[in-house]
């Protein structure tokens, strides 16, 4: 009846069982178990989405949104049964693009990357870059509010929404906001809605701001001989007045996993920053320049690339290193804690210390201008004894984060596998108010039920 239902309005091709790769995401190595009497439907409009809603809401049925299904939390993954994975990848659709007045509205289920590449053609430049760029959808990220390298100084992908189209309960269409730079009008919707994992509806498109692309941007790498020297080289560069457009880091276990495949000549073993200067040629040249020197102090290397290709291997290689530290055992368990930035260095070595208490081999490495680690255990896959001691390792670990005056997720969300971590970071009150706001948008509880609120 289900199936009959839906096809009625998406077409019956549009209806199937999920193949076991639209029943994970990114978070599999957790083994989140997903319900196999899920329904997998692929609608071709928003009007469609609305409809689909329109009738799980009436019929009492769980609706699961999916983007692209590189999250990490299990959020895509369908838990209850006989759920509705509503997957948005047939809405591709640019609704309206004026890079003379930097613009942009395209539909939610367009890749990541094929937003920014159309900007970049175009002289325009959006600058959220998460890892899984290729493979994410602009729906997931703006349920996400996903970041990336260049978050440091160009923010998250709410930074850059002006507007939201979004299906509600019970199946209504709505838009919240639109191309407009500024409105104060309203509450802040569009904002609400960024960053709630598919727990208050389904975004079906969205107005996004661009600005003209920097001219050039070019990189810095330099080592240091421990954790230590490293975060003081950080402190220093962001005292020095320059504002780079990346602090990234890795710990030394990760720049040994990742040191193979550096593109540009012998790295240098130790914990390692990647920062960025951009602007037009000039700006970016100085900035190098003073970032060169503002992380001079207690280097045992330093690297400057300036050849274009040179460039983009090296951003190819920062982007390469999740996979390199998975293909150390086959398998990881990989948070996403943010700490204020001044504490940085004492959750990179307590993430090591965490690790050797559950007998895990334990890296980091992540967004140091922002206070975010990718801390991360490493697994074999199917050692569920291991697993079950990673998993133990992740609740010290958000203690720790929660301790430090920082939060359990700084970037990849709560979803299935951090539920009831917001109620460790936030007050009681603080909860409820998260409670009364689904209850207020999603009164049967039927958007991703089970997802991010505890
Ligand atoms: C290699 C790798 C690197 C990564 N790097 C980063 C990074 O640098 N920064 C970062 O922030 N994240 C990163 N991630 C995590 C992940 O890519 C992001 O969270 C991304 O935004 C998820 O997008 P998606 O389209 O894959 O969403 P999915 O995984 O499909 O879904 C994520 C959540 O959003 C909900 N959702 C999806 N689409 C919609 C929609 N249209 N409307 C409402 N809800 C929806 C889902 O229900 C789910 O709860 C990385 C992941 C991988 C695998």
């Amino acid at each position: 009846m289900m199936r009959d239902a839906l096809s009625a309005i998406v077409g019956s091709e549009h209806v199937t069982t999920p193949p076991p790769s639209q029943l994970e995401d990114a978070s599999i190595a957790s083994a989140v178990r997903a319900r196999d009497d899920a329904v997998l439907v692929r609608p071709g409009s928003a009007d469609e989405v609305a409809r689909v809603v329109g009738w799980a809401y009436a019929n009492g049925v769980p609706i699961v949104p999916r983007g692209g299904g590189t999250g990490y939390s299990g959020g895509a993954v369908p838990t209850e049964p006989e759920s509705v994975v509503v997957s948005l990848d047939r809405l591709k659709a640019v609704r309206q693009f004026d890079p003379l007045l930097w613009r942009i509205e395209v539909e939610a289920g367009m890749v990541t990357s094929d937003v920014a590449r159309l900007a970049r053609e175009n002289g325009l430049f959006y600058p959220p870059d998460p890892g899984s760029a290729e493979s994410s959808l602009i729906g997931g990220n703006v349920a996400t509010n996903a970041g990336g390298p260049h978050a440091f100084k160009y923010g998250v992908t709410g930074a850059w929404i002006t507007g939201l189209e979004a299906v509600v309960a019970p199946g209504e269409l709505v838009r919240l906001g639109g191309s407009t730079r500024k409105d104060v009008a309203a509450y802040d919707l569009p904002a609400l809605l960024t960053g709630s994992e598919g727990t208050l509806g389904i975004v079906t498109s969205v107005w996004l701001r661009l600005i003209p692309a920097p001219e050039a941007a070019l990189p810095v790498a330099a080592v240091y001989p421990d954790v230590a020297t490293g975060a003081a080289a950080i402190e220093q560069v962001m005292a020095s007045g320059i504002v780079p457009s990346a602090i990234e880091y890795l710990d030394e276990r990760v720049v040994d996993a990742a040191y193979g495949s550096f593109p540009l000549g012998d790295l240098g073993r130790g914990f390692l920053l990647l920062l960025e200067a951009d602007g037009t040629a000039d700006e970016a040249e100085r900035g190098r320049d003073e970032l060169l020197e503002a992380a001079r102090e207690g280097a045992t290397a330093l690297h400057a690339p300036t050849d274009p290709s040179d460039v983009r291997r090296f951003w190819e290689w920062r982007a390469g290193v999740s996979h390199a530290v998975t293909a150390q055992e086959g398998g990881k368990l990989s948070e996403d804690v943010a700490v204020p930035v001044d504490r940085l260095a004492e959750a990179i070595e307590e993430t090591i210390e965490i690790g050797s208490r559950h007998g895990l081999t334990a890296c980091s490495w992540g967004h140091a201008g922002d206070g975010n680690l990718h801390s991360t255990f490493l697994l074999t896959p199917g050692d569920e004894d291991q697993l079950r001691r990673a998993g133990d390792a992740a609740e010290e670990l958000f203690a720790m984060a929660i301790r430090l005056g920082g939060t359990v997720s700084g970037e990849h969300g709560v979803g299935l596998l951090k539920n009831g971590q917001l109620s460790q970071q936030w007050s009681p009150a603080a909860v409820e108010l998260h409670r009364s706001i689904k209850q207020a948008l999603d009164p049967k509880g039927l958007f991703n039920p089970g997802k991010k609120l505890p």
